[in-house]
């Protein structure tokens, strides 16, 4: 299988503190794929390189047949590489609805915006509830639900998520985890940024693990999940 985004020999620094180093990331077409690791590992630093929200001191980003390290942010989401908002920043003085509306700012279809809105407020019934509501009002995993759909609202072909379960009681990060399968079976390639390890490997066809700014493992989820060293660091007994 091809893959429809290839992350090669990337390397990122903050000052003299290298966080990614010369990592390779394939992600295969229509796949969940997970990057794992600990606090610290450079998981958000890679995530961050694919949004062009940081700059690449090495390597390439290619998707679509160009490098993405070439581009602006903006160009990058234009292209269909899109990243749920870190740290659920949605606008909370906005309505859901607006927020949503947000989502779709650079397209033009608006027959079809109208169909991706029905299919966000079928995958997250409340934010249908409450659409005229504002964003702020909603509880945290209600925000990352709307952080989601505002995402898909933008019609990626590749989305980007850093720790959509982080901070969120257990019964919200199952309905997370549950969405971004049900997401998947559309055919939509995400790239999963998680420290809910077995989590993000039950539900992604692909992982890598990340240590210290290094690819230490890839493999199947499924394999991960059983791999004597990823149930030592990740899993606990
Ligand atoms: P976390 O789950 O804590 O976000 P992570 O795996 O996403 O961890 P990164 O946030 O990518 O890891 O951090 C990788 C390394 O880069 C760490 O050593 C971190 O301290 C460092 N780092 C991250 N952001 C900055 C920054 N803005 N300035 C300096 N160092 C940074």
């Amino acid at each position: 299988m091809s893959p429809i985004l290839s992350i090669q020999n990337l390397s990122v620094s903050y000052g003299h503190i290298r966080a990614v180093k010369n990592i390779q990331l394939e992600l295969n077409a229509g796949e969940i794929t997970a990057l794992v690791g600990a606090n610290g590992a450079g998981k958000s630093t890679s995530l961050l390189a694919v949004s062009g929200l940081i700059k690449a001191n090495a390597g390439k980003i290619l998707f679509d047949g160009e490098d993405l390290t070439t581009l602006s942010p903006h160009q990058i989401v234009q292209k269909g590489v899109v990243q749920v908002a870190e740290g659920r920043a949605i606008l909370t003085t906005l309505t859901v609805q607006e927020n949503l509306d947000l989502g779709a700012y650079t397209r033009k279809d608006k027959a079809q915006i109208s169909k991706d809105l029905d299919y966000i407020f079928h995958l997250f019934p409340v934010l249908k509830n409450r659409a005229s509501g504002l964003a702020g009002n909603l509880s945290g995993g209600e925000q990352q639900m709307l952080a989601i759909g505002r995402a898909l609202m933008a019609k990626p072909k590749v989305l980007l998520l850093d720790e959509p379960s982080m901070g969120l009681a257990p019964l919200m990060v199952q309905e997370i985890f549950r969405v971004l399968k049900e997401i998947n079976q559309t055919g939509l390639t995400i790239l999963l940024v998680e420290q809910n390890v077995r989590q993000a490997l039950k539900i992604a066809q692909s992982g890598y693990v990340l240590e210290n700014g290094e690819i230490v493992l890839q493999d199947s989820g499924q394999n991960l999940l059983n791999n004597p060293r990823v149930i030592e660091a990740y899993l606990g007994a």
